[in-house]
């Protein structure tokens, strides 16, 4: 291992809208940022085609170009972008100790996480050939492409259970597949989706395969998985809420988690258990999980580290 140390005011783990949000706010508050991007530059939105709920474009914008004007506003005040991955955080002492790609050693004093979230998938070939073009793991985001179409969604937790209604407000219909006989989502979150009338829920079915016709979704190859029949339901959009995974296994054991393996932040704000460590966006979010909401808590993390900065310096002075 190489004995390369680095010391500085602030890093920024992730780059997605919280990571880069944080970064423009700590480079204009002359923390000199730096940002590791983490395997998947500019995260989730980099795997999408069309945002058009991101307030300012109003044309709506490629998720990958977005994330493009995320980076370089972020650069533009000075704060340096780098490809690596972090593989080890000791956040022990009054420094916090982060190693890059296994050898490179930050010290930080202060850390902003934000690694975000990963969706789940089903592991289909076609569920990643059409993902953009019809499949979709968030309708917030998608479901307004499919106004007045039939759409499936499968899944049968709170997430789906609010997606589904959501998508009911502005489909034609809405194929609900649940694999089991029963959902798993709260009572509360059952009855809303029991009475939407044009939700279908169709019990023991599993999604088997994507049709489309190259260029879009066309249908969904359903199986029942009592009677073993096969059938195809025809929609023009196919949504995947069988739950996020928050990208926090680094952390397992340095920061308060929840049941979930979310990372825990004081109410009314990004602080975590550990002071000068900060965490943003969909790590810390199992609720909200948007663009705007990410950027937001993005902007709270790096004015708690300022604050969290000048705090010590001052009480060091
Ligand atoms: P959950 O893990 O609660 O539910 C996942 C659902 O997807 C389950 O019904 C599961 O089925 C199903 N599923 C998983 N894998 C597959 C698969 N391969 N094929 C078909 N179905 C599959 O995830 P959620 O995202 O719904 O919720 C996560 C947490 O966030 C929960 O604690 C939830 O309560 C909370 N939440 C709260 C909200 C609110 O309060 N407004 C809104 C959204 C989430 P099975 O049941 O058979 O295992």
């Amino acid at each position: 291992m190489s004995q390369e140390t680095e010391h500085i005011k602030c890093l920024i783990i992730g780059s997605g809208p919280a990571g880069y949000t944080a970064a423009i706010y700590a480079a204009r508050a002359d923390l000199k940022p730096v940002v590791y991007t983490g395997i998947v530059p500019g995260g989730q939105l980099t795997q999408t085609t069309d945002v058009e709920n991101f307030p300012g474009y109003t044309d709506g914008v490629l998720g990958p170009q977005m994330m493009e004007d995320f980076r370089k506003q972020a650069e533009r005040f000075g704060t340096d972008v780098r490809f690596g991955y972090i593989t080890e955080v000791d956040f022990s002492g009054d420094v916090h100790k982060i190693v890059v790609d296994g050898e490179k050693t930050i010290m930080a004093e202060t850390v902003i996480i934000a690694t975000g979230a990963t969706a789940k998938w089903l592991g289909l070939e076609s569920e990643q050939k059409y993902n953009g073009f019809g499949v979709s793991a968030c309708a917030v985001c998608d479901g307004f492409f499919f106004k007045g179409q039939d759409v499936a969604i499968v899944g049968a937790g709170d997430t789906a259970a609010e997606e589904a209604t959501y998508l009911a407000k502005l489909a034609n219909k809405v194929h609900m597949l649940v694999r089991r006989d029963e959902f798993r989502a709260s009572k509360a979150m059952q009855h809303r989706v029991l009475n939407t009338p044009n939700i279908e829920i169709h019990y023991h079915t599993e999604a088997k395969e994507i049709l489309g016709d190259g260029q879009s979704v066309t249908g969904v190859q359903v199986l029942n998985n009592q009677t073993r029949e096969e059938t195809v339901i025809p929609v023009t959009g196919f949504f995947v809420a069988i739950g996020h995974k928050p990208n926090t296994e680094l952390f397992q054991g340095k920061l308060d988690m929840d049941g979930n393996g979310y990372l825990i932040t004081e109410p009314d704000s990004t602080r975590t258990n550990i002071e000068g460590v900060f965490a943003c966006g969909d790590v810390q979010d199992h609720v909200y999980r948007q663009a705007v909401t990410a950027a937001g808590t993005g902007c709270m993390a790096a004015l708690e580290a300022e604050r969290y900065l000048a705090a010590k310096e001052f009480s060091e002075a």
